[in-house]
């Protein structure tokens, strides 16, 4: 049955709150005291205290995911790309990274495709490949962990191989011939990337329904000759995003998706001493468009 679950994403609203583990210590503190979310998206926990920590806080009802596109990134590699050595290279990237997931038992495991080089379609093949590969290791491994995969934008700014609307069906149905389904990954929808894409919002929803159980409110400017025009994780005050969208967003999911679903805002705080005050009105946000 369709239903909204309120997450927060740390990486992104709480990001200078994250550098130091004592910092980001008090955050966990914080969120589970307050208990306001169903749903965590950060990045992956990998200090030994922290980890400790976050068990003892986490409570049953709090759903875990944990994106490593940036470590790609950060790392030069790519689940995509033509060079053989540095697909090898992520792939194990990602499984080391599923072994420390596992220590907190996260939900999610949060990946993108990488950027396209000169031939998309072969790159997606190749994609296709890395995630065949690791989704057949979590289950050797009896991880229970479930792939996230947020298409990014294709054109834009990031450029990645997954990808437009039309590309993403491409790579559900690749992955539905080798038998994976929504019991082994689904997708982050992201209203940024889906309007960079130029994609309609209600065509995506719907062609995609199946496999979003994650939704992130994220505005972009859409202007191309806007300096700001791309994928920065921007306030809601400029660009497509405001309450009347996030609330037509949550109408076309209750219209077509039929699963309890994630819901987010994609905000990147850069003043440390405005990180919780951001949280407390995309809070407000959140409670407002989900008033459906
Ligand atoms: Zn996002």
């Amino acid at each position: 049955m369709f239903s909204l679950k309120k997450s927060i994403l740390v990486s992104n609203v709480l990001d200078p709150l994250t550098r130091d583990p004592i910092d980001l210590k008090m955050v966990y503190e914080r969120l589970f005291k307050e208990n306001r979310y169903e749903s965590i998206e950060t990045r992956l926990i990998k200090n030994q205290q922290l980890i400790k920590c976050f068990n003892k806080l986490r409570t049953a009802r709090t759903s875990v995911t944990y994106y490593i596109t940036g470590d790609l990134t950060r790392n030069n590699l790519s689940l995509s790309t033509v060079n053989c050595k540095n697909r090898i290279k992520a792939i194990d990237y990602c499984k080391e990274s599923l072994k420390d997931a596992q220590k907190t038992n996260c939900n999610y495991m949060g990946i993108a495709s990488g950027r396209i080089e000169e031939n998309a379609l072969l790159n997606l093949d190749l994609f296709v490949d890395s995630m065949n590969e690791i989704m057949h290791w979590i289950e050797k491994k009896g991880l229970g962990i479930k792939l996230a995969i947020e298409p990014l934008d294709q054109y834009a700014h990031k450029k990645n191989v997954v990808g437009s609307l039309d590309m993403t069906c491409r790579l559900i149905n690749k992955l539905e011939n080798l038998g994976w389904n929504e019991n082994h990954y689904i997708l982050t929808w992201d209203s940024a990337h889906v309007a960079l894409n130029e994609d309609d919002f209600e065509t995506s929803i719907k062609s995609l329904s199946k496999y979003i159980y994650k939704v992130h409110f994220a505005n972009a400017v859409l202007d191309k000759s806007d300096d700001l025009y791309g994928d920065y994780h921007i306030d809601f005050k400029k660009g497509f995003m405001d309450l009347k969208c996030a609330r037509r967003i949550l109408q076309v999911c209750k219209k077509y998706i039929n699963h309890p679903i994630e819901v987010s805002c994609e905000v990147r705080e850069k003043n440390i001493d405005h990180c919780w005050g951001l949280e407390e009105e995309l809070y407000e946000f959140l409670n407002e468009a989900m008033n459906i």
